[in-house]
C-alpha cells in the first residue's frame, strides 16, 4: 500500500499519464500526495478520466495538453503546463518529472521508412530531450526525473530495432545527466518495462500472443501497469535519494537466462 502524503507538496509531469503506463503512474504518484500534470496528445477524454479517478480518489490532478514528436512540442508542453499550474493557489515549481509518452515501431530493419525512423525518434528520443532540457529552471533541487525506457534494450528484437534504438538512447540520457544534476540533489533514472498489459501492443489481443510474452517472464505472466509504476513512485521518493543514473528492469524477469 502507498504511503499517504510522502510526496505532499510535491508536483510531477508525467507524459503520457492519460493511459496504459502513465495513467498507473500518475495514479500513484497522486495517491502519495503529489499534484499531478497528467498529460497527452490525442485523448482528452482518456487524460479527463484519469483526473477524475485521481480526484475520486481524493487526490490533485489536472490534464496538460501537447503534441509530442512534431516541432515546438517540448515548449507547447511547458506553456501549457504553466498556465495549468498557475491555476493552483500552491501551485509553483516542478519536483518530478516522469518522460512516458511514446509510440512502437514493430517493423524490421529492411521495412523501416526513413520517414518511420524520424516519426519514432521524433516522439520517443527528441521529446524527451527537449522536455528535459526545458526542465532545468522548473525543476526544484532534490528533484526526480525517470524515463521509461524498454527491456527491448538488453536484449536482440529485431523486430522492433528502431523502437528499440530510440529507448537505448534514453538509457545513456540517465546516466549523463545523472552527473551534472547530481550537485543540485536531482536524481535521473530509468526503468525499463517488459511486455505490459497496455494498448501500445495490439498483438496482445492474441491469446497465443499473450501466453508466449507471459511465458518470457520468469513469472510467467505480463506485466501490469501498476507494476511499473511502484517502481517509478519508488525513484520519485526521499527513499531513492542515492540512487541516480541507473537503468532499473522492471521487467519480470524477462529473457534472464536458461
Ligand atoms: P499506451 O498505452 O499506448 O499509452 C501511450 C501514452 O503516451 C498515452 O497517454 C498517449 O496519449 C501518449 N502519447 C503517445 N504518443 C504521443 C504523442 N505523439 N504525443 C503526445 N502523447 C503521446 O503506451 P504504454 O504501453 O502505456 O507505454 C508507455 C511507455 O512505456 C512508452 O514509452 C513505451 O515505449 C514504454 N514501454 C511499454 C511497454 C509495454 O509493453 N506496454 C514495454 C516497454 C516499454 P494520447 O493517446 O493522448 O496521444
Amino acid at each position: 500500500m502507498p504511503s499517504p502524503a510522502r510526496l505532499k507538496g510535491r508536483t510531477a509531469v508525467v507524459t503520457g499519464g492519460s493511459r496504459g503506463i502513465g495513467r498507473a503512474i500518475s495514479r500513484r504518484l497522486a495517491d502519495e500526495g503529489a499534484l499531478v500534470a497528467v498529460h497527452y496528445g490525442h485523448d482528452h477524454a482518456a487524460a479527463e478520466r484519469t483526473v477524475t479517478e485521481i480526484e475520486s480518489a481524493g487526490g490533485r490532478a489536472f490534464a496538460v495538453h501537447a503534441e509530442l514528436g512534431v516541432p515546438g512540442d517540448a515548449a507547447t508542453l511547458w506553456e501549457a503546463f504553466d498556465r495549468r499550474l498557475a491555476e493552483h493557489a500552491d501551485g509553483t515549481g516542478l519536483d518530478i518529472l516522469v518522460n512516458n509518452a511514446g509510440i512502437t515501431l514493430p517493423r524490421p530493419i529492411e521495412d523501416v521508412t526513413e520517414q518511420d525512423y524520424d516519426r519514432v525518434f521524433a516522439v520517443n528520443t527528441k521529446a524527451p530531450f527537449f522536455i528535459v532540457q526545458q526542465s532545468l529552471g522548473r525543476l526544484r533541487d532534490g528533484g526526480r526525473i525517470v524515463n521509461i525506457s524498454s527491456g527491448a534494450t538488453r536484449i536482440a528484437y529485431p523486430a522492433i530495432v528502431a523502437y528499440s534504438m530510440t529507448k537505448a538512447a534514453l538509457d545513456h540520457l540517465a546516466l549523463s545527466l545523472a552527473r551534472q544534476l547530481g550537485p543540485r540533489g536531482i536524481t535521473v533514472n530509468t526503468v525499463a518495462p517488459g511486455f505490459t498489459e497496455t494498448e501500445i501492443n495490439p498483438t496482445l489481443r492474441d491469446p497465443q500472443v499473450r501466453s508466449a510474452l507471459a511465458a518470457a517472464s520468469v513469472f510467467g505472466r505480463l506485466g501490469t501497469p501498476a507494476d511499473i509504476a511502484d517502481v517509478v513512485a519508488f525513484l520519485a521518493d526521499d527513499d531513492a535519494r542515492w540512487v541516480t543514473g541507473q537503468c532499473i528492469d522492471a521487467t519480470g524477469g524477462v529473457h534472464l537466462g536458461l
